[in-house]
């Protein structure tokens, strides 16, 4: 076999452990090991990669290791739990950016050469390797300001609320139809110079795009739009593959963008909503309802009643919130829990799909405070049962339990799946205030019969449950 042969038979063996590392990523017990293996597939092609001398320098590979890791390491290092998705929009954004530039370096390449070279250099028509050069440079282009701006919306930094003005649509469609079309003319170019120009103002576009595609997305949608962005990102790198002719990053894009395009779906059906709908409909933008109606007001109870009701509690449900992971809260929570089992109540964990900031954020924490895998249960296996539990605990949850959701048409959240907390026979809701939820509604669950507020942070209300139980 020669070089060639045995790299490209190295990139089999590295994304066959892609493809067994992200099959045991499936299920909790195998996560871990999942991770591991994915992690040698990337050293093996990472090693083959650098061996390959005639691709690389080796200068500029050390400095961008050092810079990117360093800069990296301390981001993760640094990052909170709760502001995760922030970093995961960012990653993408880059991920985007070193797609777009891989493909601007080609086109200069291919610049330099002459088309007619290039094209025999590659094997391939111009107009096949240009049409292919120009697809990664937009959606790197794409992925990198709309992850930006994601970015930005996630964190805070821009508003988050969808940003919706008259005609929008048709400014979206008539960009769309400009990078097509210097697309198309920039395959069809002879001129260098010409090709150079529609190249400049298609990676200017494209970069415009990715601020408006995001740009009417907002409130509860982000999980959607990050996990899209991520697809996106695979489908960059893919491309990017195409360009420099590297099996293994075609193969590895390929994996992130089907398994992002997957779990937009999900997501999508935990919201029961399309696809469409999350990218078109403006979900979240000023000036729609916002799910209020009564003046009533939100019963509040001290920990001391609180207690004597968990106390005679059999059945206790947890739903945990972002307000958990903003409190750091998982591992008092597994306290209180493990307290209320040995006093003979049946303990679960609701785990909605999107609660918390990222998708899987409860599982997570509640993971790393060893809570019990079979005690968290989906929302379509707790909910049929809510009826009986006598007390349903919402630790800083708000929008994953609204009954808006349900009953309120005019609700921009209606038809979104909720843990139906509501129907329990008595409902203890932990939050610090009047604060709304991620999407800005107003909550009727705080004001209803069985609801009682118990107002804190939610680590300490906990706590202050945990001492009762332990000195009763
Ligand atoms: P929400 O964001 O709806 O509500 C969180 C609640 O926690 C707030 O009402 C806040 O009220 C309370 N809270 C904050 N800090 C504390 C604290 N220290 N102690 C007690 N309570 C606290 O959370 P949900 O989990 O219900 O819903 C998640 C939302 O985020 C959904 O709309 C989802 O679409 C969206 N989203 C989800 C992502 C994902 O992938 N999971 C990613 C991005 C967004 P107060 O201020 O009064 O304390």
């Amino acid at each position: 076999m020669d070089t060639i042969g045995l790299i490209n038979f190295a990139y089999v063996i590295s994304a066959v452990f892609f493809v067994y590392g992200i099959k045991m990523l499936g299920t909790a017990d195998t996560a871990r090991r999942g991770n591991r293996i994915s992690g040698i597939g990337m050293l093996i092609a990472v090693v083959v990669t650098l061996l390959d001398r005639g691709m690389l320098s080796y200068t500029w590979i050390i400095v961008g290791l050092c810079v990117g890791g360093f800069v990296g390491g301390l981001a993760a290092k640094k990052v909170e739990m709760t502001s995760m998705p922030e970093l995961v929009a960012l990653f993408n954004g880059f991920g985007g950016l070193s797609s777009l530039l891989v493909a601007w370096a080609e086109f200069e390449k291919a610049r330099g050469l002459g088309w007619s070279s290039y094209s025999e250099s590659m094997g391939v028509s111009w107009v096949f390797s240009g049409g292919v050069i120009y697809v990664a440079m937009l959606i790197g282009a794409v992925t990198f300001t709309g992850s930006l701006y994601a970015y930005g919306k996630l964190s805070g930094k821009v508003p988050g609320a969808a940003w919706i003005f008259s005609g929008q649509r048709a400014i979206n469609l008539l960009v769309v139809v400009a990078i097509v079309s210097l697309g198309v003319f920039f395959g069809l170019s002879e001129n260098e110079d010409t090709s150079n120009v529609l190249f400049l103002a298609g990676i200017a576009l494209s970069l415009i795009f990715g601020f408006m595609a995001v740009m009417p997305i907002g409130g509860g949608d982000m999980p959607v739009v990050i996990s899209l962005l991520n697809s996106f990102s695979g489908l960059a790198a893919s491309a990017a593959g195409f360009v420099i002719g590297n099996n293994v990053l075609i193969v590895a894009g390929c994996l992130v963008g089907a398994s992002g395009l997957i779990l937009t779906v999900i997501m999508c059906k935990a919201m029961n909503r399309s696809l469409s709908n999350v990218l078109f409909s403006g979900f979240g933008s000023t000036g729609q309802s916002e799910g209020g109606g009564d003046d009533a007001e939100p019963k509040a109870i001290g920990v001391d009643d609180a207690f004597y009701v968990l106390e005679a509690a059999r059945s206790v449900v947890f739903v945990p919130g972002y307000g958990m992971a903003v409190a750091q809260a998982q591992h008092v929570v597994k306290e209180l829990a493990e307290l209320l089992e040995s006093n003979g109540a049946e303990v679960n964990f609701a785990i909605h799909p999107v609660a918390g900031r990222m998708p899987g954020h409860m599982n997570v924490l509640l993971a790393e405070a060893d809570v019990p895998y079979e005690q968290l249960q989906e929302m379509e296996a707790v909910n049929p049962a809510m009826s009986t539990v006598d007390v349903a605990i919402v630790i800083g949850a708000n929008d994953v339990v609204n009954p808006a959701a349900l009953s309120d048409e005019s609700s921009p959240i209606y038809g979104m799946p909720i843990i139906e907390a509501h129907v329990a026979k008595s409902v203890f809701v932990l939050k610090r205030g009047q604060g709304r939820g991620f999407s800005g509604l107003v909550n009727k669950l705080f004001v209803m019969e069985n609801t009682r507020m118990i107002y804190g942070d939610a680590k300490a209300t906990l706590s202050q449950l945990v001492n009762e139980l332990k000195g009763s």
